[in-house]
């Protein structure tokens, strides 16, 4: 069996071809800076009918959405209502789900006859009680206007979760895990019984960890004050929050990698900042789970930075932790999740 799999971003779309028997990836895109000044491609479209692949013997394309709001909690074939559903979840992610509606959209264009499947980033966490995903708000911004807590990058937690379930040759509905998912977007998942109970995304991927760019927590008056006393207007408010804030916004760049090679007191700031955030949240989510019978690392970050993993373990509430590094395949999940819906369809 062979299943492509797209993640269009605003302005990139990276492909993946994967033979399913092998698990092999047959071939790999990654385009750039699509409809940029001076780009190659214009458009989504432009850029799926450079890649050289014959859609007719692909068995079925799997999409990256990024919200699948309360209307999504498994993964699904795209038919028109679908795509419809979707598209009513833009006002959620103005940044992420239009361009996941553009690549299905162009997908089908090329591949009429193929299964176009959408895998959601926030189906992992619809397991989430109602106390982790209210916020403490007045009830009808989330009744009427469905203000709640979602959760991101659900695919990469429940594939780590699944090969941590392997590696401790234990089944996943019996384990509790904490999975940190720390790359230049980072979260962390608190998982009971194979479950997301809890994760530090929210409405949206800003809330939560120190990140690349992104604040994560910080007291909700400040951005009145932005706006207030400051006189920043909403746009100029989300640039500092999601694009100038976290590592960036400490110490000018925003890789950790080229961090961990400075001396100034400015880049071990932010490396203090993003570890001390790692550690409250893993502190509240043993409290949550009550036994924890590992940690898993994955992300950029968590999989390559040694000295990240170590000082976050420094803390002697995590001295006899189970630890686990695991690289995440978040295309791979998405083509199994094409996988289980073409079972279930033949
Ligand atoms: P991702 O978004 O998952 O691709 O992760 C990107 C982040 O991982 C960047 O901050 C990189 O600097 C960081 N990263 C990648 N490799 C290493 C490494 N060997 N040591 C430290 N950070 C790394």
């Amino acid at each position: 069996m062979r299943i492509a799999v797209i993640n269009a971003g605003s302005s990139s779309l990276k492909f993946k071809l994967f033979d399913m028997q092998t698990k092999k990836v047959l071939q790999e895109e990654l385009i750039e800076h699509i409809g940029e000044e001076g780009a190659r491609f214009f458009s989504h479209h432009d850029a799926l009918e450079s890649i050289d692949v014959d859609f007719s013997s692909i068995d079925a394309i799997g999409h990256r959405v990024v919200h699948g709001g309360e209307i999504f909690k498994e993964s699904v074939i795209v038919d028109g209502e679908v795509l419809f559903a979707i598209e009513s979840l833009n006002p959620l992610a103005p940044l992420h789900n239009p361009a996941n509606v553009e690549g299905i959209r162009v997908a089908q264009s090329k591949a009429p006859k193929t299964v176009q499947v959408a895998v959601f980033d926030t189906t992992f966490h619809t397991s989430m009680p109602k106390e982790a995903y209210i916020y403490a708000l007045p009830h009808e911004l989330y009744e009427e206007h469905k203000i709640r807590r979602y959760g991101f990058h659900g695919t990469s937690h429940s594939y780590v979760s699944k090969e941590a379930a392997k590696k401790l040759g234990q089944s996943l509905d019996s384990l509790n895990l904490i999975t940190l998912h720390l790359g230049n977007g980072a979260s962390v998942c608190a998982i009971e019984n194979g479950k997301s109970i809890d994760t530090s995304m929210g409405f949206t991927p800003l809330e939560g960890l120190v990140m690349g760019s992104r604040c994560g927590d910080i007291d909700p008056a400040i951005v009145l004050y932005m706006q207030r006393e400051m006189g920043l207007s909403v746009d100029e408010v989300d640039r500092v929050l999601n694009k100038k804030s976290g590592l960036l916004g400490i110490c000018d760049i925003n890789d950790v990698r080229t961090i961990l090679e400075r001396e100034d007191e400015s880049a071990k700031l932010a490396i203090k900042m993003l570890v001390r955030r790692v550690q409250k949240y893993i502190g509240a989510y043993m409290a949550l789970l009550g036994r924890v019978d590992a940690l898993v690392f994955t992300g950029g970050i968590g999989e390559n930075s040694e000295y990240i993993r170590e000082s976050i373990l420094e803390s002697p509430l995590f001295r006899d932790m189970e630890v686990l590094v695991i690289k995440t395949d978040e295309e791979l999940e998405i083509a199994n999740e094409c996988v289980k819906l073409l079972k279930n369809e033949g």
